[in-house]
Formats: structure tokens, C-alpha cells, sequence
């Protein structure tokens, strides 16, 4: 089970911001902005590599919470980043895929 279940069945303690029978949604705990929010399905898709078409009403739910939740924190207006990091390069570190929702703050582009 990745560490990312756990916390969505509430093994592993976390901020749940957000909950449904598809995807939970925390605070992350190493934050890299005043708001950083993961996203993720309960079923553990690794990664984008491993998404399928059957996903995509799932996926397409993580676009709601987020923007749900990014007018929550109050970020809508002015202004929020989604990110999905797919392997090494990009950084991904848990093997469950997830979105991390960053706001509070102004972002350089490109990213590091
Ligand atoms: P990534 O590097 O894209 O795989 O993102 C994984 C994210 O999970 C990182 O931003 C971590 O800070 C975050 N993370 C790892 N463990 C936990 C945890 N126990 N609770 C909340 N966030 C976590």
C-alpha cells in the first residue's frame, strides 16, 4: 500500500482538507508555499504513465476538488499552481499519483 493510501484510510495522519469516495485531498507536509495542497484518487494509479482512459472522469474529479479547494483557501483570484510530477526527472517521489496544488505566493516560470 503507498503511503498515500494510508492517508487516505486514515492510517497515516494527515490535514484532509478535502474527502469523497474518489479522492482525499491534504495538506502537504513539507509545504513550498502558503498554500500546497496534494490531490489524489483513492485508487493508486502510479503514475501519468500508467493512466488510462478508463481514469478519466477520476482525473477529470481532481480538476473540481482543486478548484474547489483553491477558492476554499482563497487562491481562485489570485492565482494557484497545479502540478503533477511523473518520475524521476520531474521529481515524483511517491508512487501514487497526485496533483499539488501551490498558491499564496507569486511563481517564477520555469520551475526549478
Ligand atoms: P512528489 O515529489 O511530486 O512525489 O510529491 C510528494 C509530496 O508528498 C511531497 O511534496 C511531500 O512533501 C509530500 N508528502 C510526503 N509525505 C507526506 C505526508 N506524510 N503527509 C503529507 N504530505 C507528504
Amino acid at each position: 500500500m503507498t503511503l498515500f493510501e494510508k492517508i487516505a484510510n486514515h492510517e497515516i495522519p494527515a490535514t484532509i482538507l478535502f474527502e469523497d469516495d474518489m479522492i482525499v485531498a491534504f495538506r502537504d507536509i513539507n509545504p513550498q508555499a502558503p498554500q500546497h495542497v496534494v490531490i489524489i484518487p483513492r485508487r493508486a494509479i502510479a503514475s501519468v504513465n500508467d493512466v488510462e482512459s478508463d481514469d478519466a472522469a477520476l482525473l477529470g474529479m481532481m480538476f473540481v476538488v482543486a478548484k474547489q479547494i483553491a477558492s476554499d483557501l482563497g487562491v481562485a483570484e489570485s492565482g494557484y499552481r497545479l502540478i503533477i510530477n511523473c518520475g524521476p526527472d520531474a521529481g515524483q517521489s511517491v508512487a501514487h499519483i497526485h496533483m499539488h496544488l501551490l498558491g499564496g505566493r507569486t511563481m517564477a516560470w520555469p520551475p526549478g
